[in-house]
């Protein structure tokens, strides 16, 4: 059954998010990219408003994963499409901020899908409603990103300790948060046999923070660079325990598992992103064109401004399918790729040409489209770069995987 209709749950909790969007993240947002951190007035209403525990499961004390469990219609789970409409609304709003929103964050997943109960009450349990406290997650390293099995950071068993060696970078809310899921390996060579993922907790002796990005967009989430030198992990922090591992791929299977809850909801804040430069610019257009003047230009004008929404129509499309496929429970990592690769363009393609229609207005930092210019262009490199999405889309298809 085809339905293109929102359920009257998911429709009351976009407007709810909008509502919060429009109030306490819009008009901060020049401002947070100024200041390179989220808004407190942000940060206070998430704690007003019980955002700190929006991912966490109901059964180890959170709110429930994603912004509402509720069943659609048809009685199937709507958590992953009510999460992805959701962060359409918070990205137009502002990119970089909703970066800061307080929960486990990417560091959730892994700790969903590989943790013990024991390890889920543990990590996810610390964060409530009212809190304002991050998770991570560490995976990328200098030479293992887009090929996730090349990691380096070691981890050996020591007693009942694993002592963990190696430098994390590019980790989003990674110096702030209160653990990171680390992804080691017991032996290089064992590629991805030989991962294994950890919760290592803010304090832990050996766990430093190097330094804080500078970036060209994002600028009000942090982005950190971590080092691990002979640092002790305690054994009840590896993931899953040891005989999770037991020879096999499961932690690099964890590392993956993420991917295919995590892109839909990346590639929807892109939708969100050129959403709000569309908006800017046809209220821009608006103002600037009489249609009675410039006959031709406005013409062409309109005509761009239909292609822009048409993309972004698709790229919504793409991302509620694998939102929809997930909440199924059925495989989507194709659908997953599909969405992030078609969005990681789309924004680029809708902010630029935003830009391109109002002129010299439209590079003026307090006409928002020169910063949401700045901000589209990780989303076609984190949570894998557009090039790997389409690795993954050809691999699906000649291995007959739909
Ligand atoms: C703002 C920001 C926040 C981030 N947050 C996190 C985070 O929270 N946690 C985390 O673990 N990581 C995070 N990252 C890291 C990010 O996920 C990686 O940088 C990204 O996946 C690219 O991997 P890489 O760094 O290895 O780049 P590389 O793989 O070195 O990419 C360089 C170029 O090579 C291309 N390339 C690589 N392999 C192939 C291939 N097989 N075929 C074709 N082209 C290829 C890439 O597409 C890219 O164009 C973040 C990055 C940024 C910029």
């Amino acid at each position: 059954m085809i339905d293109f209709e929102l359920s009257p749950q998911q429709k009351k909790i976009r407007d709810m998010v909008r509502m919060f969007t429009t109030n306490f993240i819009r008009p901060y947002s020049l401002r947070a990219d100024k200041e390179k951190k989220p808004p407190q007035e942000f940060l206070d209403a998430c704690a007003q408003f019980g955002l700190g525990a929006g991912a966490v499961p109901k059964d180890v004390g959170g709110e429930g994963e994603g912004v509402g469990e509720d069943k659609d219609p048809q009685g199937e789970s709507q958590k992953n499409r009510i999460s992805i409409i959701g962060s359409e609304e918070m990205a137009w709003g502002d990119p970089g901020v909703v970066l800061s929103l307080p929960g486990p964050g990417l560091g959730g997943p892994p700790v969903q899908f590989m943790g013990t109960d024991d390890q889920k009450k543990r990590f996810l349990g610390i964060f409530g409603p009212n809190d304002i406290k991050w998770g991570a997650y560490a995976l990328t390293e200098p030479g293992a990103g887009s090929d996730a099995a090349a990691v380096r950071t070691t981890c050996r068993k020591d007693g009942d300790h694993w002592v963990l060696n190696g430098h994390k970078f590019f980790i989003t809310n990674g110096a702030k948060a209160e653990w990171n899921v680390v992804f080691a390996t017991v032996d290089p060579k064992l590629g991805r046999a030989g991962q294994r993922a950890f919760v290592v907790e803010k304090g832990t002796p050996g766990f430093s923070v190097l330094k804080i990005e500078e970036k060209m967009g994002l600028r009000a989430s942090e982005t950190a660079d971590l080092v691990f030198e002979d640092c002790r992990v305690p054994a009840e922090n590896l993931l899953g325990g040891d005989a999770l591992y037991d020879g096999s791929k499961q932690g690099f299977r964890g590392a993956m598992k993420t991917f295919d809850a995590t892109r839909p909801l990346v590639a929807s804040m892109a939708v969100g992103i050129a959403r709000a430069a569309f908006e800017t610019c046809r209220d821009w257009v608006k103002e600037n064109y009489a249609l009675s003047q410039h006959t031709h230009r406005f013409h062409r004008i309109a005509d761009a401004l239909g292609v822009m929404k048409r993309e972004i129509e698709i790229g919504r499309g793409l991302c509620w399918h694998a939102a929809w496929l997930l909440d199924l429970k059925r495989a989507n990592s194709k659908e997953s790729s599909m969405a992030k690769a078609y969005t990681g363009g789309m924004v680029q393609r809708v902010t630029a040409k935003a830009i391109e229609i109002m002129g010299p207005d439209g590079t003026l930092h307090e006409n928002l489209v020169e910063k949401l210019y700045r901000d589209q262009k990780v989303y076609d490199i984190f949570e894998g770069t557009g090039q790997i999405q389409r690795v993954v889309i050809s691999r699906r298809i000649f291995s007959q995987i739909t």
